[in-house]
């Protein structure tokens, strides 16, 4: 399914925002919106019903000018190419931000796995990494969970990766389970993250992140684990969403129930409780609150809706929830905008950690985790918050100011060959 808003249209767009303002040299502007290189493969599936399915995967690589490319792969019915390439080019940033030498992929499959069994889920996942299995690897790119992708799904890849090479190799995946090289504290990593960068910006806003009203979008891995956090901080949550509905409560959620109900694999809107409210995604996103934590897909805050939020931070636990239109709309407004590339880099953080780990062969506690998880996420929102006080400018595009001088200087430095 095309969306309206095509978010590698999005992502050149931001492009030019941040050239424009760093009066960036053109040649780099036109560097940093083409990809290096898209597979598309086509991945052939014996169904537990004897039949042959085929489903679209792909794998693109946006930049390895700093290090080997590093994204997570999605699995879900309205993946195409150039949302893929979007997301690779989100990636390059978020790993420059984080100055980790790591550059920016992704992956995705069109499929919806709720209608796969585990067994055809398997096979899916095992064909679609013999299919990219050249372009992947260690050195090359690491794939790592993302939407509807999990641990288990990496443990697939990794087992066919080092089938293919004869040996165990951990380091091709990352978001792995901990019995077969993976990191602890890497699941809730990307919550974590987003709770440390929304703590900073508290302490710089001076306000007391307990007091504050929150509505998050999505409770899947990123949104349940921020909810949780929040919830276990003193926040009233007010709403939350999954696929099935939103849930509203002006007293506020008990989000440790909600988490026993969905990890049952149970929706939201079977839930019951008479206090509850069921709400649209759009009166989701529009209620008042302090704190918005779009934790779902792209394009949820666009020019149709921006106008009518009403909160005073919003923090982008999704890739790419905002459009460029609504940043705008947003900036004059005053809201507060945590970037995607800042405040969900917690995962591919701890991701770097779990391959330098891998690598090593040497595995830390969940102590020094999230102390070095924290360390560089704060340098990075402290960089950013800087360059956005000194320049009048939103978060998003000091954050980007800083990732696109790493990669231009990068790009700089090695030359372009022959
Ligand atoms: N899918 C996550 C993201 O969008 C994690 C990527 C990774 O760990 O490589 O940041």
């Amino acid at each position: 399914m095309v969306e309206e808003i095509n978010p590698y249209e999005v992502a050149k767009t931001q492009i030019d925002i941040v050239a424009k303002e760093m009066k960036l040299d053109p040649n780099i502007t036109e560097y940093l919106k083409r990809i290096e290189r898209a597979l598309i493969v086509s991945i052939p599936i014996k169904m537990d019903d004897g039949s042959i399915k085929i489903f679209e995967g792909y794998r693109v690589h946006h930049s390895t000018v700093r290090g080997p490319g590093k994204g997570g792969i999605r699995y879900s019915p309205h993946v195409y190419l150039d949302e893929v390439k979007a997301l690779a080019t989100w990636m390059t940033w978020k790993t420059s931000l984080l100055n980790l030498p790591l550059g920016g992929a992704k992956g995705g499959v069109c499929v919806d796995p709720k209608k796969l069994s585990k067994a055809e889920l398997e096979r899916l996942t095992r064909r679609y990494t013999a299919e990219i299995i050249n372009i992947i690897g260690p050195d090359i790119d690491i794939p790592a969970p993302d939407v509807n992708t999990n641990a288990q799904i990496m443990a697939w890849i990794m087992d066919v990766y080092s089938m293919q090479k004869g040996r165990s190799v951990p380091g091709v995946v990352t978001g792995k389970p901990i019995e077969i090289g993976g990191s602890v504290g890497r699941e809730p990593a990307t919550g974590m993250g987003l709770y440390f960068v929304l703590q900073a910006l508290c302490e710089k806003l001076n306000l007391k992140l307990k007091d504050l009203s929150i509505i998050v979008q999505g409770f899947g891995n990123v949104g349940g684990t921020i909810a949780e956090l929040l919830y276990n901080h003193g926040c009233k949550i007010l709403a939350i969403s999954d696929i099935s509905t939103g849930l509203y409560c002006g007293d506020g959620l008990n989000i440790e129930k909600l988490l026993k109900w969905t990890k049952e694999g149970n929706y939201l809107k079977d839930y019951k409780d008479n206090n509850y409210k069921l709400i649209s995604n759009d009166e989701l996103l529009t209620s008042k609150c302090d704190v918005l934590i779009p934790s779902a897909i792209e394009n949820q805050i666009t020019d149709k809706n921006a106008e009518k939020i009403k909160c005073k931070i919003i923090v982008e636990g999704a890739n790419g929830p905002t459009t460029p239109e609504a940043d705008k709309i947003l900036y004059k407004k005053g809201i507060h905008v945590l970037p995607d590339i800042l405040a969900n880099s917690g995962g591919v953080c701890v991701s770097y950690f779990e391959y330098i780990q891998d690598i090593h062969s040497y595995f830390w506690k969940l102590d020094r985790i999230n102390e070095e998880l924290k360390r560089i996420i704060i340098e990075a929102f402290e960089e950013t918050y800087q360059i956005s006080q000194e320049r009048k400018i939103p978060l998003r595009t000091a954050a980007y100011i800083i990732a696109v001088s790493r990669i231009a200087r990068a790009i700089e430095l090695r030359g372009v060959f022959p």
